[in-house]
């Protein structure tokens, strides 16, 4: 299979959703292919879409419940629960046959750009620490459900031989790799550097950049030209939280190596973008990303005064990843609640 002229199956027409197949794609599948997306508009046109409404008050708003849980923490603890997109993501064919690994896909950013991937009609991989398995298994769920193949990994991306089996177990479950989602992370909150231990320091850097080398560079042997990888960075890289000065610097390191590694892989139709979460409703933030008397105001601060949803940043992860955004590379996606990157 060349993965820039993905094979698709009768399995994936289905899964591509309700007669919203565009017409270069049924152009390439054949008359049959017609014949089964025979409700789709001729221009291509959706036939629904999510209601219009006013993204200030679209989702909860601080205050919030004071609460904590241990790291990594887990989604299906959290109050109110994330909304990652289980019942609004609509999936239009835009990944169909693609196979992606997304690390950190049990929850979070993560989860929102898995759910989309399958619904878009990819295979997914996902990549976990093992005692997040209740989070993972309702991801793999969902996988399922909107009928694609879905693999779970769980394992600490610390370790270096980890990652490279991570990626080639990936690839070899799944029949080949063409996007990679580069997303897991760890934030600790620690008001002074004075305070932050070298333990944590190291912890930090091996969860945030070394893993995203380590399983960027095993990648490379599995991904074709029209591959796209998607490395998630924060507007800590830009405007660094005095808190988590550690975790900001590696947000920053990772935004460089988007820009960096887009320039060394172009070469080869490899195509490499960042995406730049403000604050985001995740498990991330109860479980020590921020303290608990901060969480209770978490997003405020924005100028929408509320967090993010991983579901609002689903579809910019699925738009890095398709073929529509064949001209995108090196570029960093600010999803900020208003508070720009530049
Ligand atoms: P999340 O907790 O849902 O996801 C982070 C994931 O990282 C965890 O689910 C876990 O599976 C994974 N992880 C952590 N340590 C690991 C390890 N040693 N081995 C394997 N996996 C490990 O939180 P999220 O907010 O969705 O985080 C996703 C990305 O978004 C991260 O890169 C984070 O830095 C970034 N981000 C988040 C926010 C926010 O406010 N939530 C803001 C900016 C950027
Ligand atoms: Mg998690």
């Amino acid at each position: 299979m060349e993965s820039d002229r993905p094979t698709v199956s009768r399995r994936d027409l289905v899964a591509a959703g309700s007669g919203m197949l565009a017409g270069p794609l049924l152009a390439a599948l054949g008359s049959n292919a017609t014949a089964a997306a025979a409700d789709a508009p001729a221009s291509g046109a959706p036939t629904t879409a999510l209601p219009m409404q006013n993204p200030l008050t679209q989702y909860p708003k601080p205050p919030f419940k004071k609460q904590h849980q241990d790291a990594p923490g887990l989604a299906g603890l959290m109050d109110p629960k994330p909304d990652h997109g289980e019942t609004s993501y609509k999936g239009s064919g835009k990944l169909v046959g693609r196979k992606a690994l997304i690390t950190g896909g049990d929850s979070g950013i993560g989860r929102a750009a898995a759910i989309a991937f399958a619904r878009e009609g990819a295979d997914v991989a996902i990549n976990y620490l093992p005692v997040e398995e209740l989070d993972a298994k309702e991801v793999v769920d969902l996988i399922r459900a909107a009928g694609r193949k879905a693999v779970a990994i769980p394992g600490d991306l610390r370790d270096e031989a980890f990652c490279k089996k991570l990626v080639d177990d990936a690839a070899a479950q799944l029949g080949g790799l063409d996007l990679l989602v580069s997303n897991a992370a760890k934030q600790v909150y620690v008001e002074s550097l004075t305070d932050i231990t070298t333990e944590q320091f190291d912890a930090t850097f091996k969860t945030n950049v070394y893993a995203m080398f380590w399983v960027t560079k095993a990648a490379l042997a599995h991904l074709k030209p029209g591959a796209s990888i998607i490395c998630t960075t924060s507007i800590n890289a830009y405007d660094p939280s005095p808190s988590i000065l550690d975790y900001a610097m590696t947000k920053g390191a990772i935004a460089i190596f988007v820009k960096g590694l887009s320039k060394q892989l172009i070469g080869k139709g490899i195509r490499v973008n960042g995406v730049a979460p403000g604050p985001i409703w995740t498990p991330l933030q109860p479980s020590g990303g921020q303290s608990p008397e901060k969480l209770v105001t978490f997003g405020g601060e924005t100028p929408y005064k509320r967090p993010g949803q991983p579901a609002e940043l689903a579809a910019t992860y699925v738009l890095l990843a398709s073929q529509e955004s064949s001209y995108v590379s090196g570029e960093i996606y600010g999803i900020t609640g208003g508070h720009p990157t530049a």
